[in-house]
């Protein structure tokens, strides 16, 4: 089985991602000079994309993790969405870059930036691989670094799965339908 055929069309090339990393690496290391910001990868989904991005970033900076847990209703929910944030580093007072996969209503970053703000940080910025805007459903997301918008289709691909598969391809692709039919 070779995941490469269940792919119907490719939305981002290798190459094209390399690239656009190199732009946001460069902007960041413009913006944040002297201020070793913390990139704060939203797990899973965001780790192919959080490692192409801190290779083009020459300044000091530092890694930290969060488990998002989505699920309906809940305690902290915002829309339909409620996030568990574990961050190991002290947050207080630090610049922190966001790094996820994809923004799609923009229900969990707007969780996640606002129970990140209890933390007192310095500031919060967003980089988000993909976007799609015409998905959106929150008003008040500023998504600093985006590195591709793309159309409202399931995407797949350079970190984001379908059932937990495909995050190895290097490439952003769209599924082919029977992939979704197949039992
Ligand atoms: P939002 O809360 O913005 O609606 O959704 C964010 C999360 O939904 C992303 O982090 C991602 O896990 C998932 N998601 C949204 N759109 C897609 C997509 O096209 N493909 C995949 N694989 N996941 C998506």
């Amino acid at each position: 089985m070779n995941l490469n055929n269940d792919i119907k069309k490719i939305l981002v090339t290798n190459e094209q991602i390399e690239a656009r990393c190199k732009e946001l690496g460069e902007q960041i290391d413009i913006d944040y000079e002297d201020k070793k910001p913390i990139l704060l990868s939203l797990l899973r989904g965001s780790i192919p994309f959080v490692t192409t991005l801190s290779k083009y970033i020459s300044i000091p900076i530092e890694f930290d993790y969060m488990k998002v847990s989505s699920y309906h209703g809940g305690t902290s929910s915002t829309g339909n969405v409620a996030v568990t944030i574990l961050p190991a580093s002290k947050l207080e007072g630090r610049h922190l870059i966001i790094v996820e996969d994809i923004v799609d209503t923009g229900f969990t970053l707007s969780t996640v930036v606002k129970i990140l703000k209890t933390y007192k940080p310095a500031s919060i910025e967003v980089a988000s691989l993909l976007d799609k805007p015409s998905m959106r459903k929150v008003d008040d997301l500023d998504i600093k670094y985006v590195g591709f918008i793309v159309p409202a289709e399931f995407v797949v691909g350079f970190g984001l799965d379908y059932n937990e598969l495909y995050r190895q391809l290097p490439y952003v692709g769209v599924l082919k339908e029977e992939v979704y039919t197949k039992k």
